[in-house]
């Protein structure tokens, strides 16, 4: 009840109110933001990835102006000789409204970002796009070598889709997944979530892939490193992904402990609408960030 309540008050926050506590979690509204708040965190010794905040457009020019911003990101980042690369939600680029159109898109930007030594992850959404996106994926990366992909570990399906993925120089982004699914298809307990999270990686690395481990859970990170130990994988096999503003002292203890860390730096004008959605269908992430908050 009091998720629903929250939720129903976020439209009636002042904006200024609203863009302060969304600063912890997001770079700003314009690409210069983006790129300063990289430096930062690069003086700080992380690597970073963009992300253009947007999903599900309704129109065909939407897509087209998510392209040209990822295009002059790529250029800002190479401009810039940051560490960095660009993440891509489907649906940003129209996955819901022609598949054939975010494939175009993507095909561009991964050339772009090829031209320019960067790299490009095809990010993934809820369980009605994921066929859709494995497929996209699979045509972009016979002509790109600079893409890879995410697979969620909440999904039932995940280690099938593995099996089918392996090939040389596969890159997966390894997360829980954000999206609340049916029982019928995911794991809806934390524990097994946990536990096919380490499976899916021990999988991966066995097939010879590089695993982007994206999570804040401290002990499930402990599982991971015991993992990467006993299969006896080298840094470059893997590295933690985390979120901007998000259990910053973990990125710290990581660091320290020698496994690499890439801080994922959300931007963009749409960042109300989206933070608001997101908040609203997850009630678990509307009490990390609250509790994140209070911390
Ligand atoms: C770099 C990165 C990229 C991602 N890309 C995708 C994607 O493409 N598709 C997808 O479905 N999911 C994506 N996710 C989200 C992911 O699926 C999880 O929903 C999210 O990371 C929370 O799970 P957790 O593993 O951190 O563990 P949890 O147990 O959920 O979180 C551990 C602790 O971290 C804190 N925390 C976690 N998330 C947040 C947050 N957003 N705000 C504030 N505090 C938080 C809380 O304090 C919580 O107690 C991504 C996550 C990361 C880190």
């Amino acid at each position: 009840m009091l998720h629903s309540l929250i939720v129903r008050a976020m439209p009636l926050v002042p904006r200024p109110i609203m863009r302060r506590v969304a600063a912890r979690y997001i770079a700003g509204e314009t690409l210069e933001q983006a790129l300063e708040k990289v430096e930062a965190l690069a003086r700080a010794g992380y690597p970073g990835v963009l992300d253009l905040l947007g999903e599900d457009i309704q129109r065909e020019e939407e897509a087209r102006d998510a392209l040209a911003t990822y295009r002059s990101t790529a250029d800002g980042i190479a401009a810039r000789g940051l560490d960095c690369h660009v993440s891509v939600k489907p649906t940003h680029f129209g996955l819901n409204l022609d598949p054939d159109l975010a494939g175009e898109l993507y095909d561009d930007l991964a050339a772009h970002c090829g031209e320019l030594g960067l790299f490009l992850r095809v990010e993934m959404e809820d369980h009605p796009t994921t066929d859709a996106t494995l497929a996209l994926f699979e045509r972009l990366r016979r002509d790109h070598a600079n893409v890879g992909i995410v697979l969620q570990s909440r999904l039932l399906r995940t280690p099938e889709d593995i099996d089918s993925l392996a090939c040389e120089g596969l890159d997966v982004r390894m997360v829980k997944g954000v999206y609340l699914e049916p029982e019928a298809i995911a794991h809806t307990d934390p524990e097994p979530i946990r536990a096919a999270f380490v499976a899916a990686c021990e999988r991966l690395w066995r097939s010879g892939a590089r695993v982007c481990l994206a999570t804040h859970d401290q002990a499930l990170g402990a599982r991971l490193i015991l993992a990467l130990g006993k299969l006896g994988r080298r840094v470059e096999d893997y590295e933690f992904q985390v979120l901007m503003g998000v259990q910053e002292q973990l990125w710290e203890h990581w660091r320290a402990a020698g496994h690499p860390v890439r801080v994922y730096v959300p931007f963009g004008p749409q960042w109300r609408a989206y933070s608001q959605r997101r908040l609203s269908h997850n009630p678990d992430l509307l009490k990390a960030v609250v509790g994140n908050l209070l911390r």
